[in-house]
């Protein structure tokens, strides 16, 4: 016999992150994300009974891609394909009779839950009282240890839910509750995962991707685009700014010793980036920087190149292991992207031995011989913005 189809979710979320007034706040967003997340797959209604949040499907929507879509709702704890019926413990007994009929197991647990503390009986009452129904109808055992079947009900106020797997979510804290931020992206592994993270802690995060064009060829621009567009479905809608950053460092390279150049580069498009994010109304930079990862990424020269920016420049990534960010890029599904070959702009006119302790005042020096805003100026000119949806 054939399962019958769901005809609705229940969606929970952390309860943990959800402490005094935030609360509102938290769950009208998830509503939000989740009205955007649903949207063309059927009339759904989405309704917010304390402590949960559920979907009511009609008879279109298609569960598979449902459930795919909800697996990348960041404040989803865990969600469950769900049956209804009225609160009676008459018509619960009579829904998980149907969807037992579909099911072949041993031993069962039932797992009780109320919303609704006015119901006459306990959940302990009620696990008990099914638990017999179940026993008598199918012959199975009770096993609360590992049980074969486990049968959740949970009791709102004008009805139940039965259900008997809880998928998992991503976690982390709905999109937009936590402010706009810019992530400086590249085309490699570790950006797009900062940018995820960032994502993940419920921050939008818009991009900027530095290009050689004209003295290399776009194409790491046009694996940022890709990360970018899929980067999009956690948050519905991007910016990607493409800054062409191939001028401006050939300027830098007139005048600034070999050793010194990376971290010039990465002082400019700092220094571009801020301005972007002021156009953004972005308040803070993301990098994938990871301290020790290759040479240029030490202590010393990490504070050099913030040094250029007055917004706060955050490294998700900053106590990751290289395999665990590698993993991590896996999950999200940005790894096969991101190892494409590239031509990324930081290998410009650079020696094959930059230093890996930038000191200020060297850095200071060699800036002193270049028309530091009119560089700036000259890279924001390049800018073309492109706008991603889902
Ligand atoms: P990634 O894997 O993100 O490229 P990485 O380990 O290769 O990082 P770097 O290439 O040194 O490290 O870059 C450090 C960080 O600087 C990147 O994570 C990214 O945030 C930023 N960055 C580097 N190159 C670019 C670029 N072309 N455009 C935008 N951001 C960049
Ligand atoms: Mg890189």
């Amino acid at each position: 016999m054939t399962e019958p189809r769901p005809d609705s979710v229940v969606i929970h979320y952390h309860e943990i992150a959800l402490k005094g007034d935030n609360r509102p706040m938290f769950v009208r967003r998830l509503t939000d994300n989740l009205r955007k997340t649903v949207s063309g797959l059927g009339k759904i209604r989405i309704l917010t009974p304390r402590g949960r949040i559920l979907l009511y499907l009609d008879d279109e929507t298609p569960g598979p891609i449902l459930n795919e879509r909800l697996c990348g709702v960041f404040g989803i704890a865990n969600f469950s394909p769900a049956y209804r019926c009225s609160t009676e413990p008459e018509a619960i007994e009579a829904l998980v009779d149907r969807l037992l009929d579909s099911k072949t197991f041993k031993t069962f647990r039932i797992s009780a839950r109320r919303g609704d503390k006015t119901y006459p009986l306990t959940s302990m009452e009620l696990n008990v009282r099914l638990g017999r129904h179940v026993q008598e109808k199918t012959m199975a055992r009770v096993d609360l240890e590992n049980p074969g079947v486990t049968i959740h009900v949970e009791l709102l106020q004008r009805e139940a839910l039965v259900y008997f797997e809880k998928l998992a979510g991503p976690g982390g804290l709905p999109v937009g509750v936590s402010g706009h931020v810019l992530s400086l992206i590249s085309g490699g592994i570790d950006s797009p995962v900062a940018s995820y993270l960032m994502m993940k802690r419920g921050c939008t995060v818009g991009f900027v991707h530095f290009h050689g064009y004209p003295h290399l060829t776009k194409a790491s621009l046009e694996k940022a685009e890709e990360l970018v567009q899929h980067l999009t479905r956690h948050q519905f809608r991007s910016h990607l700014y493409a800054v062409a950053f191939g001028e401006v460092q050939r300027l830098i390279v007139l005048s600034v010793p070999p050793p010194l150049r990376v971290v010039l580069y990465r002082r400019f498009m700092h220094r571009i980036a801020e301005e972007i994010a002021h156009r953004e109304r972005a308040s803070a930079l993301i990098t994938g920087e990871n301290l020790g990862q290759v040479a240029s990424q030490t202590l010393e020269n990490l504070t050099v190149i913030q040094e250029a920016a007055r917004l706060p420049v955050l490294r998700p990534l900053i106590g990751f292991d290289k395999e665990e960010i590698i993993d991590r890029a896996k999950t999200i599904g940005t790894y096969p992207v991101s190892i494409q070959p590239d031509q990324d702009c930081c290998r410009l006119f650079i020696p094959p031995h930059p230093s890996v302790a930038a000191r200020l005042d060297d850095v200071l020096k060699a800036e002193s011989k270049l028309d530091v805003h009119g560089l700036v100026k000259m890279g924001l000119e390049t800018v073309e913005m492109r706008e991603f949806h889902v």
